[in-house]
């Protein structure tokens, strides 16, 4: 079995410490490779590979800068099939997704940042006709990049790419959970020839390598996603060395349906908002509010679309719904299923999980579960639930459904369905949350600000 490498100063390397955890594949359940158990050490060898990378790429033009961010999207364009399939083992999704979505994301991060970097200007304020400011916009030096297993290789890049256009040197560290596709992407660095130091990759848990990339002292920008508890324990070691902090965390989505949408749109895009990535995304839509007078007929299509999602396989065509990312993620799941039954809720359809026979025996799957009921301030509808697991209810005024949508601590994103542009400018007004989606998903130019209000996020 593979032993996956650390890509430290234009080299891949073994954790000094020798240690390697296990790496599962989520549809079987079984142990595929081994990931470096890093620790601050192989932090320090990259700090240091950096700062010595640091002075040539910062004032490296920012021509040349893109055009090796180019030949990297173009090396990640031209190992599509392969990286993909790499994905779908690492974290359990389907195949089509990882081809359709995760893959060619990391590549158009590298080549809208290429791009971006050639056409930046920075501002200047003329006082009349005595004094002209200006304002340079320079690198920081090494920046932390810190990210999730859900989408691994789409929000890797998506950290990764912007700090090495504007010419900083990088650290990343991938969720130990789903490590592969940031290890084949080192290898992708070394063909593309980026110098040494400019990135590293430093493979390992949180609590021990990614503690050492928060704390120390060299690197002046930690950009993180991932869960809000772990952003708060990141902001609480990086505030008092100022470090600029970009936190990207959780979320708990509201979708608010009326009545005058586009029906058949509505309804498909809803279901996926739900259950794509098996509602694994932070961006999915997991409360879902219908006015009243279209409830039950949403209800019954809603529910009918969910049984026919198929589960399976991830590696196979036609499947719509993957493997979760581990047993332990599966049973926080039911978990959640259960609390909601606790809490006056009523399973519409899935509710457990799912066994499959061969290969993925021991995988961790859970049907596409709509829960219709528990109130709008209880703990299902108020926790992160993050996966296949959805509530519906009715609302009857604007008022009541603002009501329930701002009711979490959380402020990701809003899906929001009207015919009635008046109303979709001032509901989405009214919405406290970074992003609101009028009659669409997850539709999203880069140029945009992306970052959640609350307890979603900070530092866009
Ligand atoms: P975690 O917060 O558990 O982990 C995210 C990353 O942080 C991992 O690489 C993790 O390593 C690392 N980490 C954990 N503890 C520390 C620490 N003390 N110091 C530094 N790094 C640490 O999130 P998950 O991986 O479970 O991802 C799911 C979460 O991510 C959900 O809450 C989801 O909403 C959120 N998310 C937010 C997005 C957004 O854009 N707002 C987008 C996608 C996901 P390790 O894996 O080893 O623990």
């Amino acid at each position: 079995m593979e032993h996956l490498k650390n890509y430290i100063n234009g080299e891949l390397v073994e954790p000094i410490s020798r240690r390697y955890l296990d790496n599962y594949e989520p549809a079987t359940g079984r142990v595929y490779s081994y990931v470096p158990d890093s620790d601050e050490r192989d932090v320090e060898f990259a700090v240091s590979a950096a700062e010595k990378a640091f002075p040539a790429w910062s004032v490296t033009p920012a021509q040349e800068r893109a055009r090796f961010l180019l030949h990297i999207a173009d090396l990640i364009t031209q190992n599509l099939d392969f990286l993909a399939h790499a994905e779908s083992i690492d974290s359990g999704k389907p195949l089509s997704l990882a081809k359709s979505m995760d893959i060619p994301r990391a590549a158009s991060n590298f080549s809208f940042f290429a791009s971006a970097i050639l056409h930046f200007a920075s501002e200047a304020h003329t006082m009349e006709d005595t004094v002209l400011n200006y304002t340079l916009r320079k690198p920081i030096g090494i920046a932390g990049c810190i990210s999730p297993w859900n989408l691994p290789l789409y929000l890797f890049t998506w950290k990764i790419a912007p700090a090495l256009a504007a010419g900083n040197c990088v650290i990343g560290k991938p969720s130990e959970i789903t490590p592969m596709t940031a290890y084949l992407f080192s290898k992708l660095c070394q063909e593309a020839d980026l110098p040494a130091g400019v990135l590293s990759i430093v493979h390992g848990v949180g609590s021990k390598a990614g503690a050492a990339i928060s704390r120390h002292p060299k690197i002046g920008a930690i950009s993180f996603t991932g869960g809000t508890k772990t952003g708060s324990e990141i902001a609480r070691v990086a505030a008092p060395l100022f470090k600029k902090l970009s936190l990207e965390l959780g979320g708990k989505n509201p979708v608010l349906i009326f009545a005058d949408c586009d029906y058949s749109t509505m309804l498909e895009t809803t279901v996926r908002s739900a259950f794509t990535n098996q509602g694994q995304i932070c961006l999915c839509g997991s409360r879902v509010f219908i006015q009243r007078s279209l409830y039950e007929k949403f209800k019954a299509d809603f529910v009918a679309r969910a049984k026919k999602l198929n589960v399976g396989d991830p590696l196979l065509e036609g499947v719509d719904q993957g493997a979760l990312i581990s047993q332990a993620h599966k049973a926080k799941i039911l978990s959640y299923i259960e609390l909601a039954k606790q809490e006056g809720g009523r399973i519409l359809c899935g509710g457990g999980e799912v066994k499959l026979s061969g290969r993925c025996q021991d995988g961790s799957f859970i049907a596409p579960t709509v829960i219709e009921g528990p109130s709008y301030d209880c703990r299902t509808n108020q926790e992160e639930i993050f996966g296949p697991v959805v509530t519906i209810m009715p609302f009857d005024t604007e008022e009541e459904v603002l009501q329930y949508a701002n009711s979490t601590p959380y402020g990701l994103a809003s899906i929001l369905w009207t015919g009635d542009l008046t109303r979709a400018h001032r509901v989405a007004n009214q919405l406290q949350s970074g992003i609101v989606w009028v009659n669409c998903w997850m539709v999203r130019d880069l140029r945009t600000p992306f970052g959640g209000m609350k307890q979603s996020g900070i530092g866009r």
